[in-house]
């Protein structure tokens, strides 16, 4: 009979199992009802000698609970203190400094320059010298060097939106010239010019003066911040390539 049940009469509980602990060993003690009832164990040697431990950690037990109910009953104001003092940690003091904390170990971005690298064939592909940013978001490269790295298949979803704005239309997939990792896409932009729109996690980013690596999955965590330029200043550069 284990917790749970209760029989008013239950004068004697016999144990075969092996009282794991000592809370068990009050729960099933607790199935004898009936004054001047009593439990019975019934083991092995080995096992006794278990139960004996948990007879011993039962009236540690039962002491701790004696000398917390009475320190309660004989210091009632400082309880209370301590228990006011606990209900009033402000949980959005504690989670404003895990995000403050969060903040500072993220990557800082620099001007330094940094290569990137196909992350699977490990090619040098560019620098991140050569990006920059448009619409706001989108991280590209324009140059003639970064466009010979690349080749472009067909987009199995070319007409979905997949979340981009309305001003990008997607025209094909852009994989790796060496080892056809996918590195993103090339997309049209107000109607205007094909850029690729490249994904970062496609790369290892390495520190030129250090060599130190970084894995980042989103363009937001890079550790270099390229310049802005507008769909005027684009056209403009391609212009002059040409
Ligand atoms: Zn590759």
């Amino acid at each position: 009979m284990l917790q749970g049940i209760d029989v008013a009469d239950c004068n004697l509980v016999i144990n075969y199992n092996f009282l794991r602990n000592e809370s068990l060993t009050v729960q099933i003690k607790g199935r004898v009802r009936k004054r001047g009832g009593e439990m019975v164990h019934i083991s092995s040697d080995r096992v006794a000698r278990r139960d004996r431990l948990n007879v011993h950690r039962t009236q540690l037990m039962n002491e701790c609970t004696d000398n917390l109910v009475d320190f309660i009953q004989n210091n009632q104001n400082v309880y209370r203190e301590e228990l006011k003092n606990l209900n009033t940690i402000d949980m959005r003091e504690v989670q404003s400094k895990v995000l403050r904390k969060l903040e500072e170990s993220r990557v800082k971005q620099t001007n330094d320059e940094f290569l990137l690298y196909c992350k699977k064939c490990k090619v040098l592909v560019c620098s991140s010298f050569d990006f920059v940013v448009v619409d706001n978001q989108q991280y590209i490269n324009i140059t003639p060097g970064f466009k010979a790295k690349y080749k472009m298949i067909e987009h199995p979803r070319k007409d979905k939106q997949d979340g981009m704005s309305q001003d990008w239309k997607k025209i094909s997939k852009v994989i790796c010239k060496n080892c056809n990792l996918d590195w993103g896409i090339e997309a049209l932009y107000k109607g205007a010019v094909a850029l690729p729109l490249i994904k970062i996690k496609g790369f290892r980013i390495t520190k030129k003066a250090t060599t130190r690596h970084y894995i980042v999955k989103q363009w937001k965590n890079v550790p270099f911040k390229p310049q802005e330029i507008s769909l005027d200043t684009i056209l403009k550069r391609l212009c002059d390539e040409d």
